[in-house]
């Protein structure tokens, strides 16, 4: 092994690229260790997606949901952080280069990359319809949500006006479903009384989703609660009704047009670049496969974990959340202290939530489901759990209680 390859004191040296649920998790687990741990991201925080639809509904404000790297790993001596974006790996030469030019080595690597959303062949639909998947975006929608409602209030023609309040949410995932409810929420509580020509609850909220049932991770049962519970806040939930073409205007669905000037994307998500680096193989996806101790297959230095990686369990993959990305990069950040090969993972589930609205959620674990109140009082605990900082914990469950008790919304802020 070359000098290079290794980091003070000859100890070997694991570089992470990626600092979200899964590179944190093994950064932290492998802190204080006797391995020189290098973590690169293009982002200088971690950020807590799963709040993100908050933030673009203004209910929480960005600090609220990340945390600086630096900060969470400041006490962990072997772990130093760099700031940079990742554009290509060198297996032979066992370094990664980032796009300003330099190289870092590494004896081990393990990509954390992440997912983006996937437009389906379409990449142009970002323009109008933007997705929750970084501050930038969490903060373009709030301002888009909350100026369509003041163009309204200024708007003469009735026609304009409806468009104004037509808010079209994409996909009927737990995302979907989240920002759907809380928009609904949004112009039917908080913005009651707040204008003078228009009425914020007259505002139509749509829920497209091109399947045949929205939820459909969870049982079917939890996808009818949560269909009805959507329609009892107002949303129109329309099943079925797959986009064809969005333009300035709105959206052509199978099911006919619909004009609006906000919509939301919020359908199906592919991994982040990894598997191009390699110029290995990936699923349609663009997950890169992992034997089961997360080593790239056919290449036994590089891990890959998270959404970026494509894990079967018990025949299946691995779903694309925050609890598995943090379970891997633990397990192998464990195993990566001691042992150069790490043993097989296995992947725990505490069951999968998805919120609708005020106390309205569902939650499932194997046959056991729930829904309503403690499903939602669940769903909350499992989010603040999962919160990096106690600060942070305890500052994002004051507001909720606040927000609960009110329907206040502290951050409606147009930036
Ligand atoms: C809106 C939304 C809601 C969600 N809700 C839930 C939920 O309720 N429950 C749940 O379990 N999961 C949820 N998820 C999914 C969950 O957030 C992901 O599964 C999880 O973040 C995956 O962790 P990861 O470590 O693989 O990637 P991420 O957490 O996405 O982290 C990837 C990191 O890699 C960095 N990065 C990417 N490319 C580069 C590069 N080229 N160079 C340097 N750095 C790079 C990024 O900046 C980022 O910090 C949600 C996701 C979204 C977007």
């Amino acid at each position: 092994m070359s000098q290079a390859h290794q980091g003070g004191d000859g100890r070997r040296r694991v570089v992470i690229v990626g600092g979200g649920f899964g590179g944190l998790a093994c950064a932290r687990a492998l802190a204080g260790a006797d391995v020189d741990v290098t973590l690169i991201d293009k982002r200088n925080h971690h950020l807590f997606q799963p709040l993100l639809y908050q933030v673009a509904t203004a209910a929480l404000s960005p600090a609220d949901i990340a945390v600086p790297l630096r900060g969470v790993l400041a006490k962990a001596k072997n772990v130093r952080v760099l700031l940079g974006e990742v554009c290509g790996i060198d297996p032979d030469r066992r370094q990664v280069s980032l796009t300003d030019g330099t190289t870092v080595p590494y004896e081990q690597l393990v990509l954390a990359t992440g997912s983006a959303y996937n437009y389906f062949a379409h990449p142009e639909w970002a323009q109008q319809a933007p997705a929750p998947k970084s501050i930038a975006d969490a903060r373009h929608i709030r301002a888009s949500l909350l100026k369509a409602f003041e163009d309204a209030e200024r708007a003469d023609d009735a026609a304009h006006r409806e468009a104004l309040l037509t808010f079209v949410v994409v996909g009927g995932g737990p995302t979907g479903v989240e920002m759907a409810g809380t928009i609904a929420e949004l112009a039917r509580h908080t913005l009651k009384g707040n204008f003078r020509n228009i009425d914020p609850a007259c505002a139509k909220i749509i829920l497209v989703e091109a399947g045949p049932r929205i939820l459909s991770a969870f049982p079917e049962e939890l996808s009818t609660y949560a269909v009805d519970a959507l329609r009892r806040m107002g949303v129109d939930v329309r099943l079925g009704c797959a986009v064809e073409g969005l333009d300035d205007h709105g959206l052509d669905t199978k099911a006919g047009r619909i004009n609006a000037r906000t919509i939301i994307w919020g359908a199906g998500i592919k991994a982040a670049q990894g598997a191009a680096w390699l110029g290995g193989t990936h699923d349609r996806n663009g997950r890169i496969p992992v034997a089961d101790n997360m080593a790239v297959v056919g290449h036994e230095r590089i891990f890959a974990i998270g959404d970026v990686a494509l894990l079967e369990q018990d025949g299946a993959a691995l779903p694309a959340l925050a609890q598995v990305a943090q379970q891997q990069g633990t397990h192998l950040g464990r195993e990566l202290r001691v042992l150069a090969i790490p043993r097989p993972f296995r992947y725990r589930s505490r069951g999968d939530t998805a919120v609708i609205g005020r106390h309205s959620a569902v939650y499932s674990l194997g046959k056991y489901q729930l829904k309503g109140r403690f499903a939602w009082f669940l769903w909350g605990l499992a989010h603040v759990y999962l919160l990096i900082g106690f600060d942070r914990r305890a500052l994002v469950m004051f507001q909720w209680i606040w927000r609960y008790l009110t329907f206040e919304r502290g951050a409606r802020l147009i930036d």
